[in-house]
């Protein structure tokens, strides 16, 4: 088996219209699963010196394409990707990700952390997730260029054995924000104030040549010691009455 299902959504953490998958890798390959990777995937897999994170790099990227093939009515392997360009600085290479054939008007995103994959997918919906792992929290990354004064005043009112796993819950918030605007790691994450003392929140993030400028975000279950969110934008929703 390549992977095992990790956490079943609460209907009620999913926008509308958005399809959300995720599951642990155990760090195995079945037969066949790499003829369903690109030649650049394939490239990336043997590439790695650790055979378990080989293995768990190719069991994410497999689910993620059986995940979209299945959304899509496509056969796995045929998904080729692309990424357009960076919102931030506009070159090629390290925009948002999106599927190049079929066409299709479906976003997706993705996002991976040890043996854990969660990917989301919609129609015509812009969506952006992040998976990250409960971890000791470097001082400085509590910086104002990281962090937003609200934010800071949150982290400051939780007990301190807290605080780092309330960082990361905060930090995964904005790494699904700016996953979904397409402006990834140039954005003034300082400037995006996420409201994590809210499961879920509006967020007012306006990037260059991207036609929405507020998401709600919604923190999603994910297991011990992990935290993952998605974000879309708040027109999207009807689901949500957000404040
Ligand atoms: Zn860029």
């Amino acid at each position: 088996m390549t992977s095992e299902a990790f956490d079943a959504f609460a209907p009620n953490a999913i926008p509308d219209g958005v399809l959300v998958r995720s599951g642990r890798s155990t760090g195995r390959l079945a037969p066949g699963d790499l003829d369903i990777l690109s030649a650049e995937e394939r490239g990336r897999f043997a590439a790695f010196r650790d055979p378990v994170r080989a293995a768990r790099f190719a069991a994410a990227h497999v689910e993620l394409r059986r995940f979209l093939g299945q959304a899509l009515g496509c056969a796995p392997a045929a998904l080729r990707f692309d990424r357009h360009p960076c919102a931030g600085c506009g070159r090629a290479g390290h925009g948002r990700p999106y599927v190049r054939a079929p066409r299709t008007d479906w976003e997706f995103s993705f996002s991976r952390s040890g043996p854990y994959w969660l990917c989301a997918a919609a129609e015509a919906v812009r969506v952006g997730v992040d998976l990250e792992r409960e971890r000791a929290v470097d001082p400085s990354s509590l910086s104002p260029a990281i962090l937003s004064a609200d934010e800071r005043r949150h982290l400051d009112s939780v007990p301190p054995e807290f605080r780092a796993a309330e960082f990361i819950r905060c930090w995964t918030r904005k790494e699904a924000v700016v996953k979904a605007s397409g402006i990834g790691i140039e954005a003034a994450l300082g400037e995006i104030d996420v409201r994590p003392g809210q499961l879920r929140a509006k967020v007012l993030h306006t990037v260059p040549g991207c036609e929405f400028d507020n998401w709600v975000v919604t923190d999603l279950p994910a297991g011990t010691d992990h935290f993952s969110a998605i974000a879309v934008p708040a027109l999207a929703q009807r689901k949500y009455h957000v404040p």
